[in-house]
């Protein structure tokens, strides 16, 4: 048995079979052939394996997901047949005698390059159907073998170097038990998104190790709860973990006794406990670990795993969805947040060497406005079907809120006055992840109806450690001073305006971080769903004097091991 350790990053016990998620090796060398026109069958019988796979999974897709994203693959059998693609690759390998792996390449590349030239949304999404497709075509070429996550029909663990959060999105909790990924880390958007599928994860840490390690078909423990990863254990370890998921369903079970009951201190205090949420189809998640409202709808998922933007419509019926799902309960929709380890295909952004740095969420929302508008107007719109309260991200100046919410104000105006109802008393707010807007708060605080503190962000940009890097990932500190003078300094100026705040961070579901935002004086903490019976059982226990103390204390601390070993000894 081979035993690695990651770190956890979605509770919960899964044993099954190993399902290698890794991208083939493509590369190839340019070579001179003699029998053109067994090349040139060669090309042909790769397309017509090409165009096999893409029918099974054009019709799996349908059968597990949607129209829409079967859609994706019709176009890709658009490219496979395309005449003006395929006759220039076979005139090349007929006039040049070159290889027809060679030929594929040189001709797919020119059109893709011609098409991300053009300034175009819909060009630009068949420059990357042309990109996967010759993948695809390329692989059979090679005998190499590219894997779909689609295909899946039996019960596996994924095991990949790393998951983006469209291919996250794309599992299918009933055969998807567990995954395992080489990067990434606790609050990276793949581990989010295993926490609201309820899928046990374990990220990063490993060193590279789960994908050199283990191999297809190999039986696979994922300990979600303490990141470890058994391959091939013994039957004697297989039978100790079945009985330790076992448990974990009890206690979950006895979490659950809570799930009506209200959110208060061991003295009384009520605080909200909130859900965040990625889209409508999390709701019964939300409802089933009863929360008291949702914290943060990340909006950008309704953008993502798709060929063009959503139209106001259909981001409309989104949220009018949530909204009504929820029943009069506040609901946080944060406008779109792409950027970072997010990206639409169909809105190419430049690249970039700092990502998180740059050109992205609230920034590109002023930049591309018909963007931002057409968002704002679907929020507008529904907003009479519930407790709607918008939300910015990545607000770093006073600036961009105040011109933010100068948008809103027009698109609310424009509707009215064409007739349209729109809610009355729609909070705006900001996210504080920038350590900018923590250290200005005071003056935020004056503008803004309420925060919600993005410690995922603000813990990056404060201790310069990224989020994704497992190599920095002891630097990432939630529990250091520094970030809870942070924390403090938000709280206090908010609340000297009579303003909320909330946290939507994974900080606000950590058991030992808990303790010591009640005593900041945290009125919101929102956090994956599966989180929320098992903080609130916890909130039941603490009581908020203790806590204000331990909190005053922790701040005079000087490092986040400190502050942790003191919260341990408080709260044992
Ligand atoms: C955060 O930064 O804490 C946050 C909630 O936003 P996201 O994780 O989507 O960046
Ligand atoms: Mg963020």
């Amino acid at each position: 048995m081979i035993q690695l350790t990651g770190i956890a990053a979605s509770d919960g016990i899964a044993i099954a079979k190993a399902y290698r998620f890794v991208q083939p090796d493509l590369t190839f060398a340019k070579t001179t052939v003699h029998d053109i026109e067994a090349e040139q069958q060669r090309l042909a019988a790769a397309l017509a394996k090409a165009e096999q796979e893409l029918v099974v999974i054009r019709q799996q897709t349908l059968e597990k997901f949607s129209a829409e994203e079967a859609a994706i693959f019709e176009a890709h059998l658009l490219v496979v047949h395309d005449p003006e693609l395929i006759g220039p690759i076979n005139q090349k390998i007929a006039d040049e005698a070159v290889n027809a792996e060679y030929a594929l390449h040189e001709v797919s590349s020119m059109f893709v390059a011609l098409f991300e030239g053009m300034d175009d949304e819909y060009m630009s999404a068949r420059a990357s159907d042309i990109k996967d497709v010759t993948n695809r075509i390329l692989a059979h070429l090679l005998g190499v073998h590219i894997p779909n996550p689609s295909n899946i029909n039996e019960q596996v663990i994924i095991v990949a170097n790393d998951l983006t959060p469209s291919e996250t999105a794309q599992l299918d909790r009933n055969y998807v038990l567990g995954f395992i990924t080489d990067i990434g880390g606790r609050t990276s958007h793949s581990a989010i998104m295993a926490r609201s599928l309820e899928i046990p994860a374990v990220v990063g840490g490993v060193g590279g190790a789960a994908t050199t390690t283990i191999q297809d078909g190999d039986t696979i423990i994922v300990d979600g709860l303490t990141g470890l990863v058994l391959v091939n254990p013994s039957a004697d370890v297989i039978a100790d973990y079945q009985e330790k998921a076992q448990k974990y369903r009890a206690q979950q079970a006895e979490w659950s006794t809570l799930v009506n009951e209200q959110t208060v201190s061991k003295d009384g205090v009520h605080v909200e406990l909130a859900a965040n949420i990625g889209s409508p189809n999390d709701l019964d998640g939300v409802v089933r670990h009863g929360a008291e409202g949702i914290g943060l709808y990340r909006t950008e998922f309704l953008y993502m795993g798709r060929e063009n933007l959503p139209s106001e419509e259909e981001q409309f019926t989104a949220y009018k969805t949530v909204l009504e799902g929820m029943q009069g309960k506040p609901v946080v929709i944060r406008t779109l947040d792409i950027g970072g380890d997010k990206h639409l295909p169909y809105l190419p952004l430049q690249e970039e060497m700092n990502p998180f740095l740059g050109h992205r969420a609230i920034r590109l929302c002023l930049d591309q406005q018909e963007l931002f508008r057409t968002q704002l107007r679907a929020l507008l719109r529904a907003s009479v079907y519930g407790n709607l309260k918008i939300m910015f991200p990545m607000i770093a100046t006073i600036q961009e809120f105040c011109e933010a919410k100068a948008i809103l104000l027009q698109e609310k105006e424009k509707l009215i006055a064409g007739g349209i109802a729109v809610g009355s008393s729609i909070e705006v707010g900001m996210m504080v992840e920038i350590p900018s807007t923590a250290v200005m708060a005071d003056i935020f605080a004056k503008e803004v109806d309420f925060f919600s503190i993005g410690t995922n962000d603000l813990i990056q940009y404060t201790m310069a450690a990224d989020r994704m890097n497992e190599k920095v990932s002891y630097l990432y500190q939630p529990y250091n001073p520094a970030i809870l003078r942070l924390i403090q300094m938000v709280i206090k100026a908010a609340h000297q305006e009579q303003k909320w705040v909330g946290m939507c961070g994974e900080m606000a579901g950590d058991e030992l971080a808990v303790p010591l935002l009640l005593g900041l004086g945290l009125d919101e903490f929102s956090m994956s769903a599966t989180s929320i019976l098992k903080t609130r059982a916890l909130l039941k226990q603490l009581s908020v004097p203790e806590m204000q103390a331990l909190a005053t204390e922790a701040l005079q601390l000087a490092t986040a091991e400190e502050v942790l070993e003191k919260v341990k000894q408080a709260v044992k």
